[in-house]
């Protein structure tokens, strides 16, 4: 059956190159012994060698380095203490790379590998620069495999999943494509493994109501996604007007099925999403987590959505959370709906000190006055109803530094 994906990824733009992100599950990659799968990469390597001749650029972002350490450390089992699954990911990850880096070449292509925490897209700066180097790497045609760093990782600068971590590099480097290969053919009504009424879903709307309901919380071994963390990831891309793909890694030639619009699968359609929001803004909606929450009355929710203006401290009416000048907060209907998020000018102690006066009575309440706004509306995105369920890594996040 075709597909009614929109971007159309049979005419590459040559300059800019189409671009995928192809997020592969540890239950793809390794096999029943958890070792790295060489005859799945070598099926990866020639289609994505096809891709690249047409013009498409790919970015994978490869699970299955603690799977690979596992085995290849000759453990039974998937340890619980950290430090042996960070053990595991610093084992597995050589023998992961080093399967790409051998099919791939076999293919003609050049690969690289990027290991990333949170902490990169959590600080303006080095989200810059990291975006700079993923550009650098699809201009020379380098096969980027990421993953994330979970030597490293704490919880405090984790990802988590790899779903996310791939949402997050399809929006910085604005990619036309989302692609999830997982162990199932899609997302279905219900769970497959349990129901024999479950219906794959083909195509849906990222806004449509059905997709919380079948976010089921089926996990494998090794993988920390589940279906949850995929559609997670498909609605933080669809702000950006990015749409997704989730399919199974085991049908033959996916990847170009997908490119003739010829697979079986789900497409999770973005909708009309903003995809004209600037840079700052994508980072902003999409990378950083908020610190707290401003309950606004009607006449400031009025001025936000319907006027575009800042927020005023007269018009807030509850905070809740601990905050510092610069962090990401959202702004909320006193019924508990998010209308806005954005970067914020005083810390909580301030913002309750000053919450409902107006802006000429700030500098008496606090004895200085930062700016009359709390939220400029240069820092302030509007949110549509489907952001519940939102995002955000990079819990260190506190400054905007740009
Ligand atoms: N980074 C983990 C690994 O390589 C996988 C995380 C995930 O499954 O989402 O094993």
């Amino acid at each position: 059956m075709k597909s009614n994906l929109k971007v159309n990824i049979d005419k590459a733009d040559l300059k800019r190159g189409v671009r995928l992100v192809v997020k592969i599950g540890t239950s793809v990659i390794t096999n029943n012994k958890n070792a790295v799968c060489e005859k799945m990469i070598s099926a990866l390597a020639s289609q994505i060698a096809t891709l690249q001749k047409e013009g498409l650029k790919v970015i994978i972002v490869s699970s299955g380095a603690i799977a690979a350490g596992v085995h290849r450390m000759g453990w039974k089992q998937k340890p619980k203490k950290i430090s042996h699954l960070q053990a595991a990911a610093a084992v597995g990850q050589v023998s992961l790379v080093e399967a790409y880096e051998k099919e791939f070449k076999k293919n003609g292509l050049t690969t690289a590998q990027v290991l990333i925490t949170g902490e990169d897209f959590s600080s303006r700066k080095r989200y810059l620069n990291s975006r700079a180097t993923f550009e650098t790497l699809l201009n020379e045609n380098i096969l980027v495999i990421v993953n994330e760093n979970d030597t490293v990782s704490t919880d405090e600068i984790k990802v988590g999943d790899n779903d996310t971590l791939a949402a997050s590099i399809a929006t910085a480097i604005q990619a036309d494509l989302f692609v999830i290969l997982t162990d199932q053919k899609g997302l279905f009504t219900e769970n497959p493994v349990s129901s024999s009424r479950a219906d794959l879903i083909r195509s849906i709307d990222v806004d449509d109501d059905i997709l919380s309901k079948v976010a089921s919380k089926s996990h494998s071994e090794f993988g920390t996604g589940g279906m949850k963390t995929k559609i997670k990831a498909a609605r933080m891309v669809a702000r950006l007007g990015i749409d997704t793909i989730i399919a199974s890694g085991f049908e033959i030639d996916i990847l170009l099925k997908i490119k003739s619009k010829n697979f079986v699968g789900t497409t999770i359609l973005s909708g009309k999403k903003n995809k004209s929001i600037s840079a700052r803004k994508q980072w902003m909606l999409n990378h950083i987590k908020a610190k707290g929450k401003l309950y606004l009355d009607s006449g400031a929710i009025n001025a936000l959505v319907q006027y575009n203006k800042s927020l005023l401290p007269i018009g807030i009416v509850k905070i809740d959370g601990r905050f510092d000048r610069g962090d990401l907060v959202v702004c909320m209907t006193d019924e508990g709906v998010e209308v806005a998020r954005g970067l914020i000018n005083y810390s909580s102690l301030e913002a309750e000190k000053i919450s409902g006066l107006a802006s000429g009575q700030i500098e008496k309440a606090l004895g200085y006055m930062e700016e009359p706004e709390v939220i400029h509306k240069d820092n302030l995105i509007l949110i549509s109803s489907s952001f519940e369920d939102s995002n955000t890594i990079g819990a260190n996040s506190s400054k905007a530094e740009q």
